[in-house]
Parts: structure tokens; sequence; C-alpha cells
């Protein structure tokens, strides 16, 4: 995969690109993580990238020619003997569809992504309707800047991609990979002051610790994301278990 980030501030990324599985990610090829800044593509003489917005008003909106231009900059992904592939072109702002685990799936089957981290007010109305593919929203609060949504958003695809995570297990029973909480973690010791490990886990019977683990999961989104559940096919024992945590609640 490659993925390219339009932003003015390029040194944010360097410690995020470099560092831990990232980082990793890029040295082992995985993933090629390039940034530009668009105020190099700034076609006036004092390289400003915003303007003033018509009709008035407070705040500074980006120009649509140097993110134009930037993103039509761009080498295209092309795999030998196949046509070159058109980027998903993603905005990343708060009035756009919030981000979820699903997308991040949906995303890491791409080639190419480009993240277009906007600043101050807002963006031209036009890089919206005629260069984007996507927008994005890391949560209903707004940030100064694109820079942090699109590390969130690029952490959690990359994150996906085959031979990037060491144990590849370990995404596929990620909170919401499953479409439930993931079930909870214990390491040595097994007793640390006076609170236990549970039992189950340290009986050696996988089979057991594997429906333990299904359980418990369940019961975690039923305490705390129950939305979750909203619509989900529960089996025969997931439905006995709904029935086993809601006695277990009345009972509290
Ligand atoms: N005036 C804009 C509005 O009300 O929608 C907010 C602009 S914000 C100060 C500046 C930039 O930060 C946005 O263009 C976007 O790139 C980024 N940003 C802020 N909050 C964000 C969020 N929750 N998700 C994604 N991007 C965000």
């Amino acid at each position: 995969m490659r993925i390219d980030v339009l932003t003015l501030f390029p040194e944010m990324f360097e410690g995020v690109f470099s560092s831990s599985i990232l980082g990793k990610a890029c040295d082992k090829g995985i993933v090629a993580l390039n940034t530009v800044n668009f105020r190099d593509y700034s076609n006036n003489k004092h390289n400003t990238v915003d303007d003033y917005p018509y009709g008035g008003g407070g705040g500074m909106v980006l120009k649509p020619e140097p993110i134009f231009a930037a993103v039509e900059s761009l080498p295209l992904h092309q795999e030998e003997g196949q046509d070159p592939v058109k980027p998903r072109v993603i905005l990343m702002c708060p009035q756009g569809e919030t981000f979820t685990q699903k997308k991040a799936e949906e995303l890491s089957n791409e080639q190419h992504l480009v993240f277009i981290c906007g600043h101050y007010e807002g963006y031209d109305e036009r890089i919206r309707q005629y260069l984007v593919t996507d927008e994005l929203s890391i949560g209903d609060y707004v940030l100064t800047g694109g820079e942090l949504p699109a590390m969130v958003v690029i952490d959690s695809v990359v994150r996906l991609l085959p031979g990037v995570l060491g144990n590849e297990m370990s995404a596929v029973t990620d909170s919401f990979s499953t479409g439930l909480l993931e079930y909870p973690h214990y390491t040595r010791p097994a007793k640390f002051r006076d609170w236990e490990v549970p039992e189950m886990l340290l009986s050696g019977h996988h089979e057991n610790v594997k429906r333990w683990r299904r359980k418990e999961s369940l019961f975690r989104t039923l305490e705390r994301r129950p939305d979750l559940l909203e619509g989900r096919e529960l089996s025969k024992e997931e439905k006995a278990w709904v029935v086993e945590w809601k006695g277990r609640k009345q009972e509290e």
C-alpha cells in the first residue's frame, strides 16, 4: 500500500511514521508512507494556501489550487501488467463519516490512499465536491488540524495489512473486529496482591478458555456497548449467556 498525506505540517508525522509498528511496516516494505507539503504547490509568490471567505466572516479558507495540484502530481500506484489505480482521496473533517473499525478494514483493501489534512476554518467547498472520494471524522469534537485524525486512521489501517502485526490473531480478536468488545486479558503473576486470575485461564483447556473468552466478550459488550449488539444474530449459546448476564444484573 502507498499512503500520501497532504499537510502543512509534515514534521508532525516524522515520529509516528518511523516508530513502532508503523516504522516496521515501512521497513518491511508493506507500506510506503509519504508526506507532501501542499504549500509547495501554491501558485502565488507569497506561497499562501488560504484566503478570506467569500461573503465575509471569521477564519481562513484553504484554497483549491494547491490541494488539487498536489493530489494531481502524485504518482499513481501501478502493479506490473495492470492499469494504474486511482487513489481513494480522503478529506479529514469533523463533518465526515465517523471512522470505525469497519471503515479501517475497507480501506486496508486499497492500494493507494491520499489524506488531506485541513487547518484553519475550513476548505473551499470545490475540494469536497470535485476531488475527494471520502470524508472522515474521528469523532464529534473539533481539533485544530487534520494531522492527528489522519494519524489515527493511518495507524488503524496499516496494522490490518498482512504481515504488519507479529501475531496475526491479535487483529482478529480485537474489539469491534468481531462485532464485540474484546475479552479481558491477564498475565503473570497468577496472584497479584489479593487478586487472582480467573481459574479457567490457568486450566490449560483450550476449548474451555475459548468459550470463556467468547462469553466474557459478550458480557463486556452488554455492559459497555449494548448498541453493538443491535441487529446481531445471536447463537443459541449466546442467547443463554444474555439470560445469565441479565440474571446477574438483577441480583446486583
Ligand atoms: N470549521 C470546521 C467545521 O466546523 O467543520 C472545523 C475546522 S477544524 C478547526 C480544522 C481542521 O481540523 C479540519 O479541516 C479537519 O481537517 C481537522 N479536524 C478537526 N476536527 C476533526 C475531526 N473530528 N475529525 C477529522 N478531522 C478533524
